[in-house]
């Protein structure tokens, strides 16, 4: 036997990953496929499940047993293993994943919030290695979070902490998808930065040419972060904060204006600590975050 992996699995909006990985975070196989979430329940779940089964079957051939899985979902997850609310995959809504999938696999299951799971992922395995304390931002379509507190990821008493892209920032500023006003997500997500009309790698593009305005809406996001960035380190007195998600390959056109808000607004032995990154898993975080989850479930 080569020992106990485990699969993670990152059930995004458009792509659906799956991973096998070992205690270390190493990936040994890995296979991805669109989700198709219209697709409906059904085909989602067959889906999943075969992709499962295709990682067990390469763990055996190297001589390995599969003891554990979890799923990384985009949206709410209870500390039960269902999925209360997910905006781009509804199919899941009310769904058990965690039980249903454990009834057909044999192993122990975790679902966690997709966030969650790359807050897992950067916290063993890569930026937040050195970290016990931090909070991983992910910046993408939405803005979301996961908190790690004293090496435990901090899910809430239901499940549904870490919404950091909700925080407000504008007291009336733009309406938000939640129903509230001025969140934080709809001034430096990718849609608020590619509100000109392109998308918002289009926009990175033009920064890097030195386009001002393309500059200016990279350090509007930057500096709306930094301002929520501040109240949570305020709050939590937390040794990182760490960008990771698709917006994040621009930390250098971010960084500058969100430090500054972070120094202006934090006390001085909070924010003079506090270290700012960027996520070096890129892609992996999600699944290698849902394997950490995993071998949480064994225990
Ligand atoms: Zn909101």
């Amino acid at each position: 036997m080569k020992g106990e992996l485990c699969i993670g699995v990152d059930l995004g909006g458009s792509n659906l990953r799956f991973a096998l990985v070992d205690r270390q975070g190493r990936v040994l196989a890995r296979s991805a496929e669109p989700t198709l979430p219209a697709a409906g329940l059904e085909s989602l779940m067959t889906r999943l499940l075969s992709g499962v089964e295709r990682l067990r079957q390469q763990a055996a051939r190297m001589g390995a047993g599969t003891v554990a899985l979890a799923v990384g979902v985009p949206g709410l997850v209870c500390s039960d293993g269902v999925v209360r609310a997910s905006v781009n995959v509804p199919v899941l809504e009310g769904v058990p994943l965690a039980r249903e999938l454990a009834g057909a696999t044999g192993m122990p299951v975790a679902a966690l919030n997709d966030a969650n799971a790359c807050a897992l992922g950067e916290k063993n395995y890569g930026a937040g290695r050195d970290y016990r304390s931090l909070i991983a931002l992910t910046l993408g379509t939405g803005v979301g979070s996961g908190l790690i507190l004293d090496g435990k990821l901090w899910t809430g008493v239901d499940g549904a902490a870490g919404e950091f892209g909700h925080i407000p920032v504008e007291p009336e500023g733009r309406p938000c998808g939640c129903g509230g006003r001025g969140c934080l997500e709809q001034y430096a997500s990718a849609g608020a930065i590619a509100r000109g009309g392109d998308d918002a790698a289009a926009v990175a593009c033009r920064a890097q040419q030195g386009d001002a305005a393309a500059l200016a809406l990279f350090a509007e996001a930057g500096r709306y972060l930094g301002i929520a960035a501040a109240g949570v380190v305020n709050l939590l007195n937390l040794e990182a904060v760490i960008l990771c998600g698709g917006v994040a390959r621009s930390f250098d056109l971010l960084v500058p204006a969100l430090r500054r808000e972070l120094e202006a607004r934090t006390f001085p032995v909070s924010g003079g600590r506090v270290r700012v990154e960027q996520g070096i898993l890129g892609d992996d975080a999600g699944v290698l975050g849902a394997a950490v989850a995993a071998f949480g479930a064994l225990l």
